[in-house]
């Protein structure tokens, strides 16, 4: 059975940054270093989430949520946090309690509890196990919320596709749903009325109406051609001047090197050094034991690294068995044999979507791929009228796949 590949939006943004930078994050595993904007970041939805929290009746006074900021923000060092000195982290400190005061000030007369906040939502769909962490959502009555998404960063505006995203996840999630129908019983389907991104540092509010059908299904199609290319190990870099001068791995990448990185010794243990200075290597501390979830958290990584490399393998034995005509082949350990099995081809996938729709199936998938049109085939609640009026818009083709098993 194929495994999802765990999949979220700032993966989606590193990969399209460059490919070979995903691969040294997700692939190696080679975390990168802190960044200030990061711990910034994190420090301020901490303190949205304090001051939103539905556990506490009553909202916290500006003076509470400021010793609450403080109180985070000094548990961790100016290095762990990213800041390059103390002053540089002073710095960051005092805009952190501008704008907690300037926020305060704008909105402390109209707080309301919403839904959720920082809800994190793992939907399992079209091979994607998806990962997402969804700020803030305002519920508005009957089945309809708002999506809101906080910004801490420089750029203030910015294209929505994000939440474009959080969308889909929001509609689709049974978790979202449930917590809809405490305040609201009656309610059977969330739809998503409004998106909104929140930049803090200006309190600016940016809102978007909902997206429809097609700026949906464009967005998914580049999502799911990005997962294609991760499977299929594609991961050529893509330099550029940004990207490359603020980049943890450019002492290990083959653009700055000539060389395939090929591990974590030699040369490439050194890559967290300045590229123009590397240092020689320094006896490793002693290693901390990893929390348990951590140590989940690394073995989730290893078996999609796994996972990725298999299904990489996976098409380059398939094509040269089919190139060299054999349906068998032996490794030392293992067996190859080709196998064909029959599926549904869909060519006019456009028919499929309306389809879909006037079947009200669409909500079912996130985008009707030849995958998941083809489990909508398998979905035992769906009527097998239906069933047969969407595979008659298909025909039945044979495809290739690959069977391992170890030799005797
Ligand atoms: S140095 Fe540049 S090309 Fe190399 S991984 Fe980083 S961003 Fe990509």
């Amino acid at each position: 059975m194929v495994k999802n590949l765990s999949f979220s939006y700032s993966k989606l943004g590193m990969y399209k940054e460059c490919p070979q930078k995903y691969k040294f994050r997700y692939v190696h595993m080679l975390p990168e270093k802190p960044k200030y904007y990061f711990a910034f970041g994190s420090a301020l939805h901490g303190v949205m989430e304090y001051i939103y929290d539905a556990k506490n009746p009553a909202f916290p006074t500006l003076a509470q949520a400021l010793d609450f900021f403080t109180k985070n923000w000094n548990a961790t060092t100016f290095e762990k946090k990213g800041y390059a000195s103390l002053e540089k982290e002073q710095a960051g400190y005092e805009e952190g309690r501008r704008i907690i005061e300037a926020y305060y000030q704008k909105h402390q007369g109209s707080f309301m509890h919403p839904l959720s906040v920082e809800l994190k939502s793992t939907l399992e769909t079209d091979g994607l196990n998806l990962v997402s962490i969804l700020d803030r959502i305002d519920y508005l009555g009957d089945g309809k919320v708002m999506i809101l998404d906080y910004k801490t960063g420089k750029t203030v505006e910015r294209a929505p596709d994000q939440l474009y995203m959080y969308q889909k996840v929001a509609e689709m999630s049974p978790l979202i749903k449930s917590l809809v129908q405490q305040t609201d019983p009656s309610v059977q389907n969330i739809k998503v009325e409004k998106l909104c991104f929140y930049h803090l540092p200006t309190l600016k509010e940016m809102y978007f109406e909902r997206a429809d059908d097609k700026q949906i299904v464009e967005f998914w199609h580049g999502v799911l051609a990005v997962a294609d290319d991760i499977r299929a190990g594609k991961f050529s870099p893509t330099p550029g001047e940004n990207q490359c001068r603020w980049c943890d791995y450019r002492n290990i990448c083959p653009v700055f090197t000539g060389k395939e990185y090929t591990g974590p010794s030699g040369y490439g243990a050194r890559f967290m050094a300045p590229v123009a200075d590397v240092p020689p290597a320094q006896p490793a501390p002693a290693a901390q034991p990893k929390t348990v979830q951590e140590d989940l958290s690394d073995k989730i990584d290893r078996c999609g690294a796994a996972f990725s490399e298999y299904e990489r393998l996976k098409k380059e034995i398939i094509a040269i068995m089919e190139a060299q005509h054999f349906t068998q082949h032996f490794g030392v350990n293992y067996q190859a044999q080709l196998k064909t099995k029959p599926r549904m081809d869909f060519k006019d996938k456009q028919k499929v979507v309306d389809l879909l729709r006037s079947l009200n199936l669409l909500k079912k998938t996130l985008v009707p791929t030849q995958t998941t049109v083809e489990a909508l085939l398998q979905d035992p609640s769906i009527p097998e009228g239906q069933k047969a009026q969407i595979s008659a818009l298909g025909q039945k083709v044979e495809m290739t796949d690959l069977e391992l098993k170890k030799t005797e």
